[in-house]
Order: structure tokens, then C-alpha cells, then sequence
């Protein structure tokens, strides 16, 4: 009954066929790297962004979250670095005109070496990547392709163009601003919106540092190689929290939220041995310190959470290019028994993409079982495990048969419980079928109401997980799936 690790396509062809998730205007073929999500699909991103929401902002009195609009003043991106930083080296294949990241293709070769039992060869291109890439070396970094002989999958050819750096931010027009440029970007992360909103949030909220300003939102980069589904897409919806510290101990704080977000992923149920931490050697402009918690996807171990110590750099930006003051007053003592004064805050960030979250939930739920019956059949079904607390339908309410008052109960329990969870009703085909359509979207409880329900007040309550059942009082089945789905 485990769970295999290469079902990668069977996952994307049951997102599709239960409703999770459908290619972007799919009538028209399709966006590359844009998607939708369905009416399960949406229910699932919303219990994920909840659950972050809920864990950030309610379960921590010094956290926040604000709101803050997808366009912002193009500055903002010139102070962050995004104009001139935010770029990845590309290079072109000059047989196919194909243009490849160049990390993603050194990868991809490494990984079909460590596939073919090379895995020390594998390691030291990888090592040998990252210091190119940490030096921003170009030449090193062609001559690795070319030395390897490094090919194009379409043309298949080793001929290729030098490396250059690619833009990844989309830019659009609005009027115009202050009669200069009318040019203004989609965000390329939430980030910026927390930063430049810090002042107004710490005033108003009357926030004493360390305190945290938590976001969730849509943001979109033009990446060159979109692919593996959902894990890379053109438009992503971010959850960031930008947790604001005194000078000097960042890193401490750092160190907490490294340990903090690896307790979150296992408590929404992703198994410990599929998460790990993997430190940057090349640090972005912005940091002193960086992290990422990897998951291993169905295409191995990739990013699914980044945290960074940002220093003071954005705020220092902002406020330089603003020209406005963006410091904060600690009136707290230090040891010499002097107020710490005003200084511009540390900022240590966690960074998770909710697309990514949302495939590691499906891809640690999805399971496809087969067993042998007591009359020595087979039998076999595909389950979503998805845990209670963030599954689209917590309960689903069968009636066994169409007539005999049966609906009515049914629909009475459904008025009662859909008050406190979202339930699913349904009355079509045999109680068989029905469960393992329900298996399949991941319910986790059914409720049938049978015959008996009207002698003597009890129903059958089936347990997606281990498809047991057992008789439980009508006028129970509320408060225990309360208490299955309470976290
Ligand atoms: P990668 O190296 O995979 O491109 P990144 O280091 O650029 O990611 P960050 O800028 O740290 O990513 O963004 C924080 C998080 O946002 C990532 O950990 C990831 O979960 C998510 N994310 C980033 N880019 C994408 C994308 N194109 N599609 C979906 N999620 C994304």
C-alpha cells in the first residue's frame, strides 16, 4: 500500500479528473505554465493558505498580516534590486533556439548521471556549478557545459550561445506616474509590500520589535523554464512573513525560524524523511543567511520554503530612494542602561510558495492501493489522504437509497453540519461507488443513512483511511467530525 515515488503523471491526470487542477484556458490549448485551480483544488489552497494564516498571525501575538496591492511604485523594485538583480543566467541552444536556465540544465544532466549509478560524478558537477554560479562566472560556467558535453533535448546538439542574464520580472503599462515612466511590474514576490508598508503597521499596531508582518498573495516571474506542473509556474501565489529584529540578532532569529518552519511542514502532515534543509552557498544581494527546506517531490528534492536573513538592505533601500525615514525607536536598555535609540531593523524572512505546499500535499496524499478480499478477490482504489483539517470535504452524507424518507434525513444532517464544516451530499450509484468517488477527492468521513437510521436513530460512519465502519448516534456525527478536523 505505500506510496510510490514516480507517479508523477498519474497525480497531474487525477488533479484533472477530480477537479483539483485544470491547465489555464484549456479550450484555447492552454497557457504554458499557467493553471487553474478547480473546485476542489480551490477549496484545498484555501484550508493550506488558512492553516499558514492561522499559524502565523493568530498563534503568534507579535505576528500581523496585511493585504497590499500587486502594483506597486516601480521604485520599489529599483530599491529591492529586482531591476538590475533579478535575473537568472540563460543560455541559448543555436540549433533549436531553445533557451535553458543555465542551473536547470547542469542539473538535469547531473541528475541523469546520478540516475546511471554516477552520483560522486553527479555531486562534483553539482559543487562545481555552485562555485561558478557563486562567483557570477560566466566563462567556468560554458566551459562545464562544453567540457561535459552538455546537449540540447530537442536539437541534441552541444552548440551554444554565451551566457547571458534574463530579466524575470513582467512589466506592464498604467498611465502615467508623475509624468515619467509609465512602465510598472507585476510583483515578483510579496515581499516589497510588507516592506514598504513596515512604518504604517508598526505605528498603527503599535508593534515592539521583534515583531512579524505576514502576507499572501499572487506574485508572477517570467521564468524561462516553466515546468513539472504546478512547481514552476508563471503566476504562484506566495505566503511570506518578514519578522523584524534588532541589529545583532538576527541570527538567532534566523536559527528559530529555520527550526519553526520545519515543525510547521510536518505538523500539516508531510513525513519528516521527505523534508530537509539545504544552506545557499551563493547568498542573494540581500542576505547574510539563507535556507531552504527541500521536499522530495515526485521529481526528487527541490525548494519548497526559503529563509533568509535580509539584513537591514531593503528598508535601508527604501528608505534611501524614498527618501523617507524608516526607523524604529527601541526605548528598551541595553546593558550600558541606555536606550538601544533608533536604528533601522534586521529582517529575518520565511518564504513559502502555496503551489509548491499544495504539491507536496497531494503528492504525499496520493496513493494507489490494491488488495485481495476475504472471498479472495482483488480490489483496488486511488485514495487522496489528504489530513481532515485541510481536505476540501470533511464529510460526505449518503443516502442508501432515493426513497423511504432516507433523503430527508440525510439533508437534515447536512443543514446541521454544514454550519460547522463543508459537507458533500450525494444520492447517485451504489454506497461502493459513491466511497470510492469520495476516496478519490480525499473525503475523509462518509455517513450513510440506511433503513435502521429510522428505527433507531444511528448511522454507519466509514473511515476514508482505513475504510472501517462503524454505528455511531445521528446526533453524534457533528461533534466528533468537529473534533477529527480540530487541529
Ligand atoms: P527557485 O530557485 O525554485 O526558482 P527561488 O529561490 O527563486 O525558487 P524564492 O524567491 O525564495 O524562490 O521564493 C520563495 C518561494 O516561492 C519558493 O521557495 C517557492 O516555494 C515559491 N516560488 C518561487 N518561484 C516560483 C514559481 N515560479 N512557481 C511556483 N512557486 C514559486
Amino acid at each position: 500500500m505505500a506510496n510510490e515515488l514516480n507517479n508523477f503523471s498519474e497525480i497531474i491526470a487525477h488533479c484533472k479528473e477530480y477537479g483539483y487542477i485544470f491547465p489555464s484556458s484549456e479550450i484555447y490549448d492552454g497557457l504554458s505554465a499557467v493553471y487553474d485551480y478547480g473546485q476542489n483544488g480551490a477549496q484545498l489552497k484555501k484550508n493550506i493558505r488558512d492553516y499558514w494564516w492561522r499559524s502565523m498571525t493568530q498563534l503568534h501575538e507579535n505576528i500581523v498580516g496585511i493585504d497590499a496591492a500587486i502594483f506597486m511604485h516601480p521604485l520599489t523594485w529599483k530599491a529591492s534590486g529586482h531591476v538590475d538583480n533579478f535575473s537568472d543566467p540563460m543560455i541559448d541552444n543555436k540549433d533549436s533556439q531553445k533557451r535553458y536556465r543555465v542551473d536547470h540544465l547542469i542539473e538535469t544532466f547531473a541528475d541523469e548521471q546520478a540516475a546511471t549509478g554516477k552520483s560522486e560524478f553527479a555531486k562534483e558537477i553539482i559543487t562545481k556549478m555552485e562555485k561558478f554560479l557563486s562567483k557570477d562566472d560566466f566563462v567556468g560556467l560554458k566551459s562545464l557545459i562544453e567540457e561535459n558535453n552538455i546537449k540540447c533535448s530537442i536539437s541534441g546538439t552541444c552548440n551554444w550561445t554565451d551566457i547571458r542574464q534574463f530579466n524575470l520580472m513582467f512589466e506592464t503599462k498604467l498611465g502615467s506616474i508623475s509624468g515619467e515612466t509609465d512602465t510598472i511590474y507585476l510583483r515578483p514576490e510579496t515581499a516589497q509590500g510588507i516592506f514598504v508598508n513596515f512604518l504604517n503597521v508598526q505605528k498603527t499596531g503599535r508593534m515592539k520589535i521583534p515583531f512579524g508582518i505576514a502576507q499572501t498573495g499572487k506574485a508572477f516571474r517570467n521564468e524561462i523554464v516553466a515546468r513539472q506542473f504546478i512547481f514552476r509556474m508563471r503566476e504562484f501565489e506566495q505566503m511570506e512573513m518578514q519578522f523584524f529584529v534588532r541589529p545583532g540578532t538576527e541570527m538567532e532569529w534566523y536559527n528559530y525560524w529555520k527550526a519553526e518552519r520545519l515543525k510547521w511542514h510536518e505538523s500539516l502532515g508531510l513525513p519528516a524523511e521527505r523534508l530537509r534543509y539545504h544552506d545557499h552557498v551563493k547568498l542573494a544581494h540581500y542576505a547574510n543567511a539563507a535556507v531552504d527546506i527541500e521536499f522530495e517531490f515526485p521529481f526528487g528534492f527541490k525548494e519548497l520554503e526559503g529563509i533568509h536573513s535580509r539584513t537591514d538592505f531593503d528598508l535601508k533601500q527604501h528608505q534611501e530612494l524614498s527618501k523617507k525615514k524608516l526607523q524604529y525607536f527601541d526605548n528598551e536598555l541595553n546593558e550600558d542602561g541606555k536606550p538601544y535609540g533608533n536604528y533601522i531593523p534586521y529582517v529575518v524572512e520565511t518564504s513559502v510558495g502555496l503551489d509548491r505546499l499544495f504539491l507536496t500535499v497531494i503528492s504525499t496524499a496520493y496513493a494507489e492501493e490494491k488488495w485481495t478480499k476475504e472471498d479472495g478477490s482483488e480490489d483496488s482504489r486511488v485514495v487522496l489522504r489528504i489530513p481532515p483539517k485541510i481536505a476540501p470535504y470533511k464529510l460526505a452524507i449518503l443516502p442508501l437509497v432515493k426513497k423511504d424518507g432516507l433523503p430527508e434525513i440525510a439533508k437534515g444532517l447536512m443543514n446541521e453540519c454544514k454550519q460547522s464544516f463543508h459537507t458533500f451530499y450525494e444520492e447517485k450509484d451504489s454506497i461502493g461507488k459513491r466511497y470510492r468517488r469520495m476516496d478519490a477527492i480525499g473525503t475523509p468521513f462518509c455517513v450513510t443513512i440506511d433503513h435502521q437510521t429510522k428505527e433507531d436513530n444511528t448511522v454507519t460512519i466509514r473511515y476514508r483511511d482505513t475504510m472501517t465502519q462503524e454505528r455511531i448516534a445521528l446526533n453524534d456525527v457533528r461533534k466528533l467530525i468537529n473534533e477529527k478536523i480540530s487541529n
